[in-house]
């Protein structure tokens, strides 16, 4: 069995990088292996009133987790606004991993389920869920398998009353990552995202008090109690705490999962994990959190990547993935590509999203565009829209049109206003 030393980076990498995943046999690590370093130790003191919840919290809180999903919003609070309503409570965990670019809680959930479900069934006590529900999108098929395998590994050992966790299978709608509308889903219904007030946390699945987490979130947290909340808070660069999977893909030497810390600029990731930009490329620019997130360029490669700095610049790290774009990539391919995925993608319930994408997609389509025309546009959607999807589907065309002017009229785009 592994022993890792978790003081290093190179120990933090090997953490993630368990190698036990073989995806021609499925091979991944069993419960017998998961127990041998010291898994479900912390589910069965917090079932057992060792660790109580109030102490939890407190770690998670120190050691500053945040939602992985996207909002980042912090685990602890998120736990006590659930707590805070009348049961019964359910616990839902987000494995919709649908933002382009993202595929971080993939690598968690084929290297380590069982890490993955024992902070899944953590954060299910924790609102004293009467069920715990794992929403899984249909795009990794072997996932299932797996996942359906270890659940059946833990009733078989007692770990788990048969019937507690259910597996619900997604189909392909990007717009099912949005919580409301995975809600919706898991109840059978298209998945449509609701109007808030009331959030989930108050009005939830089957109407009820609703915990939902993201699979990266729940995955941290025995390792948080495990190693200590200073440990996790102790990375980070530029001020900030904590450690993020970057998903990267691009014009880079080494893109995939990088475990790094947070508040990495992007120089740095491409240099100190990327191995650099690919052979020949010369970096342009780069979306920093996915479809939704915006784009920034490349004079602007040494801010920090995190919740904070990128709002300042009307982007969001999401998901942090990051995708790496080169001189040699066409920005009207880029603009009217994430266009034509959110106008694909919009569940066409609310008309500031469902048109509007569709028109700005045309409007970027024509020879030459028309700043004012898009602003405008990019303004209503923004204010009207239901959910984040119309709200964050201009972000990346005024992010061109503030930081690109120059590299657009390079490739002969001319820009009207
Ligand atoms: Fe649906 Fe788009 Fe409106 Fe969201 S913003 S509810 S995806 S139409």
């Amino acid at each position: 069995h592994r022993h890792v030393n978790y003081a290093t980076q190179e120990a933090v990498e090997a953490v993630i990088d368990t190698g036990h995943f073989h995806p021609e046999t499925l091979d991944w690590q069993r419960l017998e292996d998961y127990r041998c370093e010291g898994g479900y130790e912390l589910l069965t003191q917090c079932r057992a009133g060792a660790v109580t919840v109030e102490a939890l919290m407190e770690e998670l809180e120190r050691a500053n987790l945040r939602g992985l999903g996207g909002a980042g919003f912090p685990t602890f609070k998120k736990w006590y606004f659930v707590r805070q309503e009348a049961g019964p409570r359910y616990c839902a965990i987000n494995a919709d991993e649908g933002e382009p670019g993202t595929f971080k809680d993939r690598h968690y959930l084929e290297n380590a389920p069982h890490r993955f479900l024992e902070g899944a069934l953590i954060s299910a006590w924790a609102v004293e869920a009467s069920a715990l529900y794992i929403y899984l999108r249909d795009e990794y098929p072997g996932l299932h398998r797996v996942l359906h395998e270890a659940i059946a590994e833990l009733e078989t050992a007692g770990l788990v009353e048969p019937g507690y966790v259910v597996m619900r299978r997604g189909a392909g709608a990007y717009i099912c990552g949005e919580e409301s509308a995975m809600i919706e889903s898991l109840e059978g219904k298209p998945g449509k995202p609701r109007h808030r007030p009331p959030f989930v946390a108050q009005r939830g699945l089957f109407d009820r008090p609703t915990l939902v987490n993201n699979v990266e979130t729940v995955y941290w947290i025995p390792l948080i109690h495990q190693r200590g909340a200073d440990w996790f808070a102790g990375h980070g660069r530029h001020g900030r705490k904590g450690l993020r999977s970057f998903s990267v893909s691009g014009r880079v030497k080494r893109p995939g999962v990088h475990l790094a810390p947070a508040g990495i600029t992007l120089a740095e990731l491409i240099e100190e994990y990327c191995d650099g930009m690919a052979e020949g490329h010369t970096l342009a620019g780069y979306l920093p959190g996915g479809a939704s997130g915006g784009i920034l360029p490349a004079s602007k490669a040494d801010i920090p990547l995190d919740f904070d700095t990128l709002q300042a610049e009307g982007c969001f790290i999401g998901s942090a993935a990051v995708v790496v774009l080169s001189d040699q990539d066409d920005l009207r391919a880029v603009a009217t590509n994430l266009l034509a995925f959110f106008a694909d993608e919009s569940c066409g319930q609310c008309t500031p999203c469902r048109v509007g994408t569709e028109k700005m997609l045309t409007l970027l389509e024509r020879e030459a565009w028309d700043a004012e025309a898009l602003q405008r546009l990019a303004t209503v959607m923004m204010d009207a829209s239901i959910c984040g999807l119309g709200q964050a589907a201009p972000n990346p065309v005024l992010g061109l049109l503030k930081d690109f002017r120059e590299p657009l009229a390079a490739q002969q785009i001319i820009i009207k206003g």
